[in-house]
């Protein structure tokens, strides 16, 4: 049995003072909650605080990105090692965002999913179609591709230490969510994927949806037999909402 994960993906958003409201508002209500695993994902500079507010409660913190390398000369980047040394458990990695604006392949993916799993952290890998993909009916085919170059570059062991999001680009941000039968065949697509390599990692890996998930649609998708959490935009940044996904989990 797979535990959900809801993890808050907060972008590019929020100040000193709002962030560590968020958080406080999120450990308010997070205790009561049974079931999901919940994680928020707050910009670099509000790691520090995330780290201190959710210090001995049951909420993870998640980076949102982090650089191929080590250390060294990469000026603007943040290193695994610094995510980890501030307590992150998680760190999304191929966003579609960052994917689109700032030229990240399927082969830099794949060296940071790599690189936080070498510093103890577990990697949210993002997959998602365009909507012109989707049209031309390449859905399948494009997830394959961003599923594959994964494999290719690091094993089909490396999915015992990664969790997936399916953020279909469409839906990231724009009200239109998949429904659960849409983003439900995706899910099993991936997840037969992943089988068809090995099976007992194909069972167990978690598959997260992402994309205009809001209170009021979360249980009909997360109760799909292939949706294992959700990766929450927009939604993620009103404390009340995103408890409220976090019960339907
Ligand atoms: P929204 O929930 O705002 O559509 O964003 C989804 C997303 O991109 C999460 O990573």
């Amino acid at each position: 049995m797979r535990q959900p994960l809801i993890a808050g993906n907060w972008k590019m958003n929020g100040t000193r003072s709002s962030a560590e409201a968020l958080i406080k508002g999120v450990l308010e209500g997070a205790e009561k909650l049974g079931k999901a695993e919940i994680a928020i994902c707050p910009p670099f500079p509000f790691l520090e605080a995330g780290e201190r507010l959710v210090a001995n409660s049951s909420v993870r913190l998640g980076g949102q990105n982090v650089c191929t390398e080590a250390s060294g000369a990469y000026t603007g980047e943040v290193s695994a090692a610094m995510l980890a040394e501030f307590g992150c458990s998680y760190v999304i990695c191929g966003h579609s965002e960052r994917r689109e604006y700032y030229g990240e392949t399927d082969a830099i993916v794949a060296k940071k999913l790599a690189i936080v799993v070498e510093n103890g952290m577990k990697p949210i890998l993002c997959v998602g179609e365009t909507l012109d993909q989707r049209e031309q009916g390449k859905t399948q085919e494009v997830i394959a591709q961003q599923i594959d170059a994964v494999i290719a570059q690091n094993g089909i062991a490396s999915f015992a230490e990664l969790e997936i999001a399916y953020e279909p680009i469409w839906a990231i941000g724009t009200g239109k969510t998949a429904t659960p039968e849409q983003a439900q065949e995706v899910h099993d697509f991936i997840r037969q994927r992943i089988a068809g390599q090995d099976q007992a990692i194909g069972a167990k890996v978690r598959i997260l949806y992402g994309g205009s998930m809001k209170p009021g649609n979360a249980s009909d998708l997360l109760s799909q037999p292939d949706i294992d959490g959700g990766l929450i935009g927009g939604a993620a940044l009103a404390a009340e909402d995103f408890l409220a996904i976090c019960r339907a989990g």
